[in-house]
């Protein structure tokens, strides 16, 4: 039986305070938020000494279910829907129901995503950045947050997320991504939790927060996945640099060889950064979403 209704928790702290809105698995194939959010809901349960929690993990049960990306029920992407539609179809219905019984009325939404099935990236917290008041208090939570790497996008959010639901409620919005492949590492794990307590005490929601391990690299650029650095041909993708790692300009990201080993193609650096996405399945078809960059952000 798939439930297409996510269950919304709410935790109410004695004292009244702001209301953050946290959301796991918006991806079905995307472990860690899931885990780390409901990991949340139980110490955040006697931990919170002041305002309001509305979680919701996952949040679409339909696609976690199946372990997918989209819903087996419409083929939708959650994440691609927002605000919704009650009357619409099923995952429609589903960011609908997270935009008012979640978003509305939060003074502040962290998505907990992941790099999911296909793809691999960097810990990090990722928030846009239009140049106002409300990405101003984005980007001052996400370096709050302190993931391995800030990064920050210039101009509105995308269509169809839940950061861009957030982005028209007038509400700050951060995410954070992790490794994926439907893997978890515990660095990333008690890293999830640990930002969302920084947070959380920052509100003074909590009594108590989580020291930082090490600095946040600060990386700008634009973060859609639906976009990226394309294979340039059909082929093998051999990758030359890691996830996170730190490159020049000019240098080969990935050649892309045929089946014997022969270079068809490179992918260069168009100049100096760190690689913040790698698809994960060698195989790929040119125009296939292959990488995606960033630059050292230096505000
Ligand atoms: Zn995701």
């Amino acid at each position: 039986m798939m439930h297409q209704s996510p269950h919304v928790v709410t935790i109410a702290a004695p004292t009244a305070g702001p209301t953050v809105a946290l959301l796991g698995g918006v991806h079905g194939d995307e472990y860690e938020g899931v885990i780390a959010t409901r990991w949340l809901i139980s110490h955040l349960r006697s931990a919170l000494v002041k305002g309001t929690i509305r979680a919701a993990a996952p949040a679409h049960p339909a696609a976690w279910e199946t372990t997918t990306r989209e819903s087996p029920l419409d083929g939708k992407n959650l994440a691609r829907v927002f605000p919704g539609d009650a009357k619409g179809t099923p995952t429609e219905s589903v960011a609908h129901e997270l935009t008012e019984r979640v978003l509305k009325g939060s003074d502040l939404l962290i998505d907990l995503h992941s790099a999911g099935t296909s793809f691999e990236m960097p810990f990090l917290c990722g928030f846009q950045d239009d140049g106002g008041s409300v990405a101003a208090d984005s980007r001052n939570f996400a370096d709050i947050f302190a993931a391995d790497f800030t990064w920050r996008h210039s101009g509105k959010p995308a269509p169809g997320r839940s950061l861009s639901a957030a982005f028209d409620l007038g509400i700050p919005a951060i995410y954070t991504e992790g490794g994926g492949g439907r893997s978890v590492r515990h660095d990333e794990l008690t890293g999830y939790a640990d930002g969302v307590l920084r947070v959380l005490h920052q509100l003074s929601m909590v009594a108590s927060t989580p020291s930082r391990a090490k600095s946040s690299v600060r990386v700008l650029g634009d973060g859609n996945t639906d976009a990226g650095i394309t294979a340039p041909a059909s082929g093998y993708m051999v990758s030359r640099v890691e996830c996170g790692e730190q490159y020049m300009a000019g240098q080969v990201l990935a050649d892309i060889v045929d089946i014997d080993g022969s270079i068809i193609d490179q992918m260069r650096a168009p100049q100096a950064g760190y690689l913040m996405m790698r698809r994960r399945d060698a195989r790929v078809q040119a125009g296939d979403t292959a990488l995606i960059i960033a630059v050292k952000d230096t505000r």
